[in-house]
């Protein structure tokens, strides 16, 4: 449930999940939106971080085994009445990231090497060591897609 504050907002949402899953992926997901995390309380699953002038405190309460709450306070560094354009952005950027890297991380993949389960955002097979090639097939279907679209143009203006 979300709940605006002045100058940030307060969201927290649960989800299926075992809780050092939960709490490594919330460092994926901070390092892939550009977040500058300033701690990191591994006893008490919280991090404090900053993004654009904003404070941020995440925290991850485990509910039971495999389920926990994720916490996001976004907040100014003082208590602020007026705000011109209240953005809140950043939460939505997060869970959003959060939950498909949630679904990658569901989802397996049979190494082609030797075959064990393995996760699909794995860059290497855990148990032989295999480079995981379709981690990068995304890359070169837009490099390819790049290609065509340059082509295209480039016959416009002949
Ligand atoms: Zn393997």
């Amino acid at each position: 449930m979300r709940i605006l504050g002045a100058g940030g907002c307060m969201d927290n949402r649960v989800y299926e999940v075992g809780l050092q899953d939960a709490w490594q992926l919330i460092f994926e997901c901070l390092n892939d939106l550009g977040v500058d995390v300033d701690s990191a309380d591994e006893g008490h699953h919280v991090v404090k971080a900053r993004h654009k002038g904003k404070l941020i405190d995440l925290a991850v309460k485990p509910l039971d085994e495999e389920a926990v709450e994720i916490i996001f306070d976004l907040h100014k560094e003082s208590i602020e009445v007026y705000t011109w354009k209240l953005d809140n952005s950043i939460v939505d950027d997060f869970f959003k990231m959060y939950e498909r890297k949630l679904v990658e991380m569901r989802a397996f993949v049979r190494c082609p090497n030797c075959g064990t389960k393995v996760r699909a955002n794995a860059k290497f097979c855990p148990e032989c060591g295999t480079k995981l090639s379709w981690v990068d097939l995304d890359d070169d279907a837009g490099n390819e897609e790049k290609k065509e679209k340059k082509g295209f143009f480039a016959s416009l203006f002949k």
